[in-house]
């Protein structure tokens, strides 16, 4: 008899729900949930052959592997020969050099309960705060913005908020092909309400320039003099609102003449684009009634990108677009479960349901609650993605538990990267795959189970959270990665991680958010499955069902409950151009593949749309190189080079070069890997990598 389930995309932050079909050989099938408020039964290319990857079990990890020294090769062991031996090396290590000497570093795609448990064993329990996942990389400029502007880590809006908005400004995304289902829901609202207008700023033109009435083809690095551009022209025009101003914010006096200390056409001739242009995009702004800014890594990647962030958030604060129907800012994730690690702290400056690290009070709330002496948790921040490789590096950490995530792909200058993992005392990788590159490094291996191999929740880029139910059992002994990490904890010695399954551990984190501004304690396993996603919060008291525009009452979360409108300078703070590299490198992802490959690249229909890595040049670029299209070319930087195929487009700006972020080693060779080039500036703020502006030269390898 056959079986159905639903469960929620492993992919991006749009979070569509799936309803999966297992028949009696235990294949499955998949298909959009026409309930899910999501997505109501659309799904993107990824999304509907996600089938493939879980039926493929060909490289699937089945037994934990264990070397017994660097220079012998990894064989099957036991779970017990496998974690005992990891708790004692962690325990020997921790002994010798203290708690700082370990770290994990996790994944946006880890779901709820297996972040809260990996937050609970390090901050809890060792005594560490080294804990940080790839969603440093994509969207940790957006948290600090957020928390400086409004006081808390919150998308304001709902996705219902979308199809009433009457003006969508686009900053630095290509939803059309990174968040598909969203953008089809803009593509209906656009079919339905000619008149609204979609605003795009990018140095590419993309897909998602198709629908838009003015594309700001900017030059990299130049958002914030943009945004600070259009604020001048809606105050000029007399396009703000006043009343929100007064009541509701602070900063609007030093803004204004923050904004008007670049004229118009200075800031024009910086951004390359016409002045027309942006009082173009500054009128439908101010003519809007329902005004969204929609962004994502275009912004929060970037040396400067929590200021990014800040000035296109100040767009929302001055004409009093948030708060109201189909109105605020909302910044997309890329991943589809980097909110809800954020929900349980699993970033190495957080404390579970958003409490501040730094604040004593809040660390006695969280020890209280996991029954652990006070004064455990570290009040010092632990080390952030880059830090952590960094300081294998330089020998200060001496070991690194990686789950679900593949850095040797991933991560900024990964050459350097590289070196520190071959430099770690102890590598643990715990993943379904073999990710080539990365378990290279492993001293043990430990397989885990897969989408639809286990039960648990994750919360999408709008504050949904949704379920995912478990279809199948994992391959070989493949075990839950909560389970992994509580057998873990408890070979170490420690209590508190007795649970019997996901869903215990989904109720003590929902307890722990109680009382908190994300304050999910009246939401349960039952609820999801039956309403599919729900917004938070979701407090016990109220027996609320999903909150979906916050700041309603234009209370905000800061001390005085006024938003924060802040000034500061407009210029980028990116590697400087050279004569030896004068082109700037622009890294993004393409429409059918998914961050490196380990499950899309797969799936051959999903190879189809672009089967290899690419640069993408201008014409008047390549021509001044003697380059023609589909030439071999060789990229180089100051960390290293790469050599792929030029693909001539206008679609780029001259002086701009673009590669997707997804291919890593081919043959031995990492020549494809474009964070070869990339380089290890962060935003001082947030930490996030500068992927989007990375100096280089292109020149001529081999011809077609
Ligand atoms: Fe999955 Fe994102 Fe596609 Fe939805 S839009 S099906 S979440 S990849």
């Amino acid at each position: 008899m056959s079986q159905n389930k639903t469960t929620t995309c492993c992919y991006c932050g749009v979070g569509c729900g799936i309803v999966v079909h297992k028949d009696i050989h235990e294949r499955i099938t998949v298909e959009g949930d026409k309930n899910h408020p999501v997505n109501k039964g659309m799904l993107c290319s990824k999304g509907m052959n996600l089938h493939y990857t879980a039926n493929d079990k060909s490289d699937r990890l089945l037994y934990p592997e264990m070397r017994y020294n660097k220079n012998m090769p990894l064989q099957r062991v036991s779970w017990d020969t496998a974690l005992e031996r990891t708790a004692a090396v962690f325990k020997a290590l921790i002994k010798k050099y203290g708690p700082d000497s370990v770290a994990f570093y996790a994944s946006g795609q880890c779901l709820t309960e297996e972040y809260y448990v990996v937050n609970k064993l390090i901050k809890g329990f060792i005594g560490s705060n080294n804990i940080d996942t790839n969603s440093r990389l994509c969207m940790s400029s957006a948290v600090v913005g957020y928390k400086m502007s409004l006081g808390e880590d919150t998308v304001p809006i709902s996705y219902d908020d979308i199809e009433i908005a009457d003006c969508i400004f686009v900053a630095g995304a290509n939803p059309a092909w990174c968040h598909p289902i969203l953008w089809r829901r803009v593509e209906a609202a656009k079919q339905k309400n000619p008149d609204l207008k979609i605003i795009v700023s990018d140095p590419r033109k993309t897909q998602t320039c198709s629908l838009a009435n003015v594309h700001l083809q900017l030059n990299p690095g130049t958002d914030i003099t943009l945004h600070h551009a259009i604020g001048r022209c809606l105050i000029e025009d007399g396009k703000i609102d006043a009343d929100f101003i007064i009541n509701s914010t602070n900063g609007y006096e030093k803004y204004r003449s923050t904004v008007f200390s670049t004229s118009l056409a200075e800031a024009a001739a910086t951004c390359g684009v016409t002045e027309y242009d942006i009082r173009l995009a500054a009128s439908y702004i101010g003519n809007a009634k329902g005004f969204i800014s929609m962004w994502t890594m275009g912004l929060n990647q970037s040396v400067v990108g929590t200021n990014k962030n800040l000035s296109l958030i100040n767009l929302n604060l001055i004409t009093g677009h948030i708060g109201k129907p189909g109105s605020g800012p909302f910044s997309l994730t890329g991943q589809p479960n980097a909110m809800g690690g954020r929900e349980v702290g699993g970033l190495s400056n957080l404390l579970p349901a958003h409490r501040v690290l730094a604040n004593e009070n809040h660390r006695n709330e969280v020890e209280k609650f996991w029954q652990i002496p006070l004064g455990t948790i570290q009040s010092k921040p632990g080390l952030t993605a880059t830090e952590m490789f960094d300081e294998l590096n330089t020998g200060k950490l001496k070991a690194v538990w990686i789950l679900c995530t593949n850095p040797l792909i991933s991560l900024p200058d990964v050459r350097t990267a590289e070196e520190g993992l071959k430099k770690a005392k102890f590598v643990v990788v715990q993943d379904i795959s073999n990710t080539v590159e990365t378990l290279k490094y492993a001293d043990v291996v430990l397989p885990a189970a897969a989408w639809v191999e286990k039960e648990g929740t994750m919360t999408n880029a709008g504050r949904y959270i949704s379920y995912l139910s478990k279809v199948t059992d994992a391959p070989g002994e493949a075990l839950a990665d909560s389970e992994i990490i509580c057998r873990f904890a408890k070979k170490m010695g420690y209590h508190g991680f007795d649970f019997k399954s996901a869903g215990e551990i989904y109720n003590e984190h929902a307890a722990l958010t109680e009382g908190t501004n994300i304050d999910i304690s009246g939401l349960n396993y039952e609820i999801l499955r039956e309403k599919r996603a729900v917004q938070w919060p979701y407090p016990k008291a109220e027996k609320a069902l999903g909150t979906a525009r916050l700041f309603t009452d234009h209370q905000f979360y800061t001390p005085d409950k006024k938003a924060n409108i802040l000034s500061f300078d407009d210029r980028n703070q990116s590697e400087a151009l050279t004569p030896e590299h004068p082109l700037i490198l622009t890294t993004g992802r393409i429409r059918d593949q998914w961050h490196t490959r380990s499950k899309t690249g797969k799936v051959n229909k999903l190879n189809q749309h672009i089967s290899e890595s690419f640069l993408e040049i201008n014409p008047v670029d390549a021509e001044a190189r003697s380059i023609k299209n589909n030439d071999i070319v060789e990229i180089s930087s100051l960390r290293g080079n790469v050599r792929v195929k030029a693909k001539f487009s206008e679609d780029i700006k001259p002086g701009v070069v673009f590669m997707p972020m997804h291919w890593g080693k081919i043959l031995n060779s990492d020549l494809n890997r474009v964070n070869n080039l990339t380089n290890n500036l962060v935003d001082p703020q947030s930490k996030e990598p500068d992927f989007k502006f990375s100096a280089v030269e292109v020149k001529l390898h081999q011809k077609v």
